[in-house]
């Protein structure tokens, strides 16, 4: 899920004996007629800086990628080419604190999309037999370039919801789809973004703005949307807290 679209996917609520599904096993339902209308290129490929928790060897990482894409990357002649592993200890037990931690992290030359492998651990677990909410994956809003997937299954959600699917979830939204289950809109992202770099004879695959619904065309825009919107997001902490501060001051 991209996080704006956080009540709409990529998670299994389990409460009681009810079995809500908000899930993402897909993002959609191929429409073999919606592709064949647009014009998607030669073949390319999109250069993936692969992030791995502790515990997820590098042999999985590119396997479980691999898996996951293997049956879409052909639809519209774009593969995955992770061209960098590093180790990326989880940040955060939740997804705002991973996808922060993310948020954070420049998009290297080279590199078109950073996906992180996030292991599980005692917390998720416990989580798991409460039954709460959790998120499995989930991509940044401002560029849609970094994501992260959870990687092992261990909790009573992921019976429905293997890290292969959701990796392939996040690949799309990472590929600039921007709605759920509208797979017509993908293809035309998809078609779109690639049709930018081939024209434009740049390294790039544009990231996507979702907030402001338009393309972002280079790394360093990408890296400086990014440090705008936590810049944005710093000061109104501060003002917030310095109008706290004033208030109790006065009484
Ligand atoms: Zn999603």
């Amino acid at each position: 899920m991209a996080r704006g679209l956080k009540a709409a996917v990529c998670v299994f609520i389990i409460a009681l004996t009810i079995i809500a599904f908000t899930g993402c096993t897909s993002v959609g339902i191929h429409s073999t007629a919606a592709r064949q209308r647009l014009d998607f290129g030669a073949n390319d490929s999109v250069a993936l800086c692969l992030y791995l928790d502790a515990g997820i060897s590098e042999e999985q990482g590119r396997t479980l990628v691999q898996e996951a894409w293997q049956d879409d990357g052909p639809l519209y002649g774009l593969h995955i080419n992770v061209v960098s592993v590093t180790a990326w200890p989880r940040p955060a037990f939740m997804m705002d604190g991973i996808i922060d931690a993310l948020r954070r992290e420049p998009l290297k030359p080279g590199c078109d999309r950073i996906l992180a492998l996030i292991n599980r651990h005692v917390g998720d677990f416990v989580w798991g037999v409460l039954q709460l909410p959790e998120y499995l994956g989930a991509v940044d809003d401002e560029t849609l370039t970094r994501g992260y997937a959870i990687a092992r299954r261990i909790t009573l959600n992921q019976m429905f919801e293997s890290p292969r699917s959701v990796v392939r979830h996040e690949i799309y939204h990472l590929l600039g789809c921007d709605e759920h289950f509208r797979m017509a809109r993908c293809y035309e992202q998809i078609a779109r973004l690639k049709r930018w770099k081939r024209e434009h004879a740049t390294d790039f695959l544009p990231g996507w703005d979702l907030v402001n619904r338009r393309m972002i065309v280079s790394r360093e825009a990408v890296n400086e949307r990014l440090r705008a919107a936590l810049n944005a997001e710093m000061n109104e902490s501060l003002n917030a807290s310095t109008e706290v501060s004033g208030v109790l001051s006065t009484q």
